[in-house]
């Protein structure tokens, strides 16, 4: 494994650090507070090629490749934790897009994306989240055109999306009967039901969708029929490299603040050691994260070490947050603080993506296969 960056994968870590600071880390209290991140944000996230860092130049991507997008989500996340979930969706649905899609479809989409507009990723339902086999939304082929019914719920910014890749059943029970569809924000019969009111993560929009009547042509079938469990499964293992990027900056912000505070407390060993347990753990995920990326990067099988990060990474930035409130004392509690917003924001990771449980299955199997 290269420990050592290429130039391109420094650029994008430099361009992320630097937008993070300028127009994020000041600005992340206000963007919860108005529990949204303003779009101007994300067409200069945009600008910097960092909507679609590893989606190909020839649709519009940065084509940076993996390792480059994580070191930009680890700096985003730092500073704002909801702009860098809009951002880890909306790469996720641009490289599902240019691996599956028509060329029709990928000219029609990831530029698009790749300029700041948001890509939505409507998997989850009130009986499928964990196990997709339980998906309940139909689709059903009616005189050349596919007709969605059904609810989606727990859609980061499905509200906001220009495009949702949506899964629905076509062909009965199983995961061979699960289908992907492309689907415009602006589709007829696409509904927002309702929006959930969440402890962290606040500035990033997470609803409830629906689908009546949802006329689509023929054409919006992503990948082939019957082969949208293999197209979710893909995209989740390379989420979970995002996701496992996404904990480790929230958690170097809580880590940042807590060590300003044991710097001032010169001398107090107890502190000391304690952040010298947080850093070893954001250094180990972070090299878990980087890992992964490599072998994705590389085309090697990386789906179980895609979960060893992920759930190392979410537990360990978790840990993080919750000491560096602890030694912060009274005033880690107090809204506003780095610290605070991170132990807040950082508990979803744990479960979006494949929760810590799911990951274990994953790691489990690989192991036992050896
Ligand atoms: C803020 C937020 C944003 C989200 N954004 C999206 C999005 O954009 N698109 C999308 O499709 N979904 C999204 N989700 C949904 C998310 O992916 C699901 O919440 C997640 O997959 C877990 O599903 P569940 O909540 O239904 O939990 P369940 O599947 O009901 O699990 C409940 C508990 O049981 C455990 N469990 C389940 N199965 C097993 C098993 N076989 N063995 C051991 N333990 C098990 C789980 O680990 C968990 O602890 C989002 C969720 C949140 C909170």
């Amino acid at each position: 494994m290269h420990l050592n960056l290429t130039e391109t994968q420094q650029r994008f870590q430099s361009a992320a650090q630097a937008f993070a600071a300028e127009s994020l880390a000041d600005a992340a209290a206000g963007f919860e507070a108005a529990e949204r991140v303003p779009p101007e944000i994300y067409r200069a996230l945009g600008e910097r090629g960092l909507m679609a860092v590893n989606v190909p130049a020839e649709v519009g991507g940065s084509e940076a490749g993996v390792v480059s997008y994580s070191l930009a989500m680890m700096a985003i996340a730092k500073a704002c934790a909801s702009t860098a979930v809009t951002m880890a969706v909306t790469n996720m649905v641009g490289e599902v897009v240019a691996a599956f899609g028509t060329d029709e479809q990928k000219q029609a989409v990831c530029p698009m994306l790749a300029a700041g507009a948001h890509g939505a990723f409507a998997l989850s339902e009130a009986d499928a989240g964990s196990d997709p086999g339980g998906m309940r939304t139909t689709a059903t082929l009616e005189n050349g055109e596919w007709v969605l019914e059904g609810t989606k719920q727990w859609i980061s910014h499905g509200d906001t999306a220009a495009f949702l890749v949506v899964w629905a059943r076509t062909d009965g029970a199983g995961p061979r009967g699960l289908s992907c569809f492309l689907v415009p924000g602006d589709a007829p019969g696409l509904s927002v039901a309702s929006h959930e009111d969440k402890m962290g993560l606040r500035a990033s929009h997470t609803v409830s969708l629906a689908f009546e009547n949802l006329r689509l042509p023929e054409s919006a079938l992503l990948g082939p029929r019957g082969g949208g469990f293999r197209i979710a499964m893909m995209a989740l293992d390379g989420g979970r490299i995002g996701i496992a990027s996404q904990s480790i900056g929230i958690g170097e912000a809580a880590y940042a603040e807590a060590l300003e505070v044991v710097r001032d407390a010169q001398g107090a060993q107890g502190l000391a050691f304690r952040l010298a347990d947080m850093r070893t753990r954001l250094d180990a995920a972070r090299l878990l994260a980087l890992r992964a990326a490599q072998l994705k990067e590389a085309g090697t099988p990386f789906s179980q070490e895609a979960s060893i990060a992920k759930a190392f990474a979410t537990e360990s930035a978790w840990t993080v947050c919750n000491e560096a409130v602890d030694i912060l004392g009274d005033a880690g509690l107090v809204r506003g603080g780095a610290a605070e917003r991170a132990l807040r924001d950082v508990r979803v990771t744990r479960i979006y993506e494949g929760t810590s449980e799911v990951q274990r299955i994953v790691i489990s199997r690989g192991a036992l296969r050896g």
